[in-house]
């Protein structure tokens, strides 16, 4: 019997690569995209499991970096359960084609960035869960008059530069985006020892003119967060952090932004992605309502109330979040600025991935390039399953019948937990076929090699 490689080949597929949807296949294995060219020639070895994906569309899986929670969790709220409730909103997210995110704090009080930023680890993603690629604090640095959501008490000055914020957080270790207003004493030297230390920073919740705006970005920040909320409004005589996309400065400079139908009018977004088509970044800035329906929530400090999707901070009429996650952004985002599918995807999993530097190994479906990736109805964008780190993910498998069937006696492929646990589809139809009907169906596969046949 021959030794299983762990090479998983999909087929019949459409996938996203170098910015255009192509039938191509997809072959992974160890939890990376290969090149099925130099494995079969070069290696000669031949897939384990081929998996009939029935025309649909293979995307690189999404990337969340503004995330306040979901399903009831909170990640500024929650201190004494922070791992539980991380990995439960992970698992989730799996289930909206998010397979990295930045789990993201509000502004809170020095003790629960004490309690709370040490337990949020980066964390490699599993079929169990997205992957943590790191927090995003937002605030307390930022300005009051563009508090937002934000507890004004809370709210401070990093007079100190980098000082301040290390007294305030406690610990960088966790932390890949730090959200400020530049405009703030000793922000342009925070600014300048972040991003020397790595660590990205976003321009937000701020009413920085351009030219303060465009200071920051000479000292290293390269995002805006959730353009065109809580900053100053355009105005043509100083168009502030929103000049930023028009901005005359060398470096691209990236913008989160909501596209839930609320917080950004479909126009704006067409303004935004038509005067900075690649910075552009789709973010959720989900609350804890997202997944649950209408009701009491919070966000840190403050109490939030959902009316018919819109997050309130409650008692008021202003907005606290999304309650809308990743996968449906893309389709509203889509419709609303009726750009190329290609570009709707790649604003919430190449932008992304470049703005923080992984672009090298995530938010493509290039050869080396880890296997996350999401599987979409090609015509509704409806997420079918979510594959991380080459597993497919947990959830998506609940709801399947225990009904596999392995049909031959010669070649011992996968035992029926390995189906439960890997290649189960939804929906799944699994046929063992014969090796002279593999020959048939695809000439280079030789005959002693039994191939799996999944279909959707
Ligand atoms: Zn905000």
């Amino acid at each position: 019997m021959k030794a299983r490689n762990g090479l998983t080949r999909f087929f019949n597929c459409y996938i996203l690569r170098e910015s255009r949807i192509i039938k191509e296949e997809l072959w992974i294995r160890d939890g990376k995209i290969v090149n099925p060219e130099e494995v079969f020639y070069v290696e000669k070895v031949e897939p384990d499991v081929s998996l009939d994906c029935d025309g649909l569309l293979i995307a690189p899986g999404f990337i969340d970096i503004q995330i306040n929670g979901g399903w009831g969790v909170d990640f500024s709220y929650d201190s004494e359960n922070v791992e539980e409730g991380i990995q439960k909103v992970a698992k989730e997210l799996l289930t909206h084609g998010v397979t990295s995110f930045c789990p993201t704090m509000v502004t809170s009080d020095k003790e629960k960035y004490s309690k709370i930023l040490p337990k949020i680890q980066k964390k490699q993603g599993s079929k169990h869960g997205a992957t943590i690629l790191g927090v995003h604090l937002e605030g307390p640095f930022i300005c009051l008059a563009r508090k937002g959501a934000h507890t004004p008490e809370l709210i401070k000055n990093p007079i100190k530069g980098i000082d301040s914020l290390l007294e305030m957080y406690g610990s960088l270790e966790n932390v890949v985006i730090v959200t400020l207003a530049p405009e703030l004493p000793g922000a342009v030297e925070a600014i300048k020892s972040l991003s020397q230390r790595g660590i990205k920073v976003a321009l937000g919740h701020s009413e920085a003119s351009l030219a303060q705006a465009e200071e920051g970005v000479r000292q290293g920040a390269n995002l805006i967060t959730h353009l065109f909320n809580a900053m100053l409004p355009f105005h043509h005589r100083d168009p502030g952090l929103v000049g930023l996309l028009a901005s005359t400065t060398d470096k691209q400079v990236y913008y989160g932004i909501i596209s839930d139908g609320i917080h950004t009018h479909p126009a704006a977004l067409r303004i935004a992605c038509r005067t900075n088509r690649e910075g552009l970044i789709l973010i959720s800035d989900a609350v804890a309502a997202q997944g649950l329906p209408d009701g009491a929530y919070r966000i840190g400090p403050q109490a939030v109330s959902v009316e018919n999707g819109w997050a309130y901070i409650a008692g008021t009429k202003t907005l606290c979040g999304s309650t809308m996650a990743l996968d449906r952004c893309v389709k509203t985002f889509k419709e609303a600025t009726e750009c190329c599918l290609e570009y709707a995807l790649e604003t919430a999993s190449l932008h992304p991935a470049r703005a923080l530097g992984i672009d090298n190994i995530k938010g493509k479906l290039d050869y080396g390039y880890d296997a996350d990736f999401v599987f979409l109805h090609p015509k509704t964008l409806e997420v079918q399953s979510s594959w991380i780190a080459g597993e497919k993910d947990m959830c998506s498998q609940r709801s399947e019948q225990n009904d596999c069937l392995i049909s031959d006696g010669d070649h011992e492929i996968a035992d029926r937990s390995s189906w439960n646990n890997g290649f189960r589809a939804r929906g799944l139809v699994l046929v063992s076929l014969a090796p002279r009907n593999l020959r048939r169906r695809r000439a280079a596969v030789k005959a002693k090699q039994l191939h799996l046949i999944i279909k959707f």
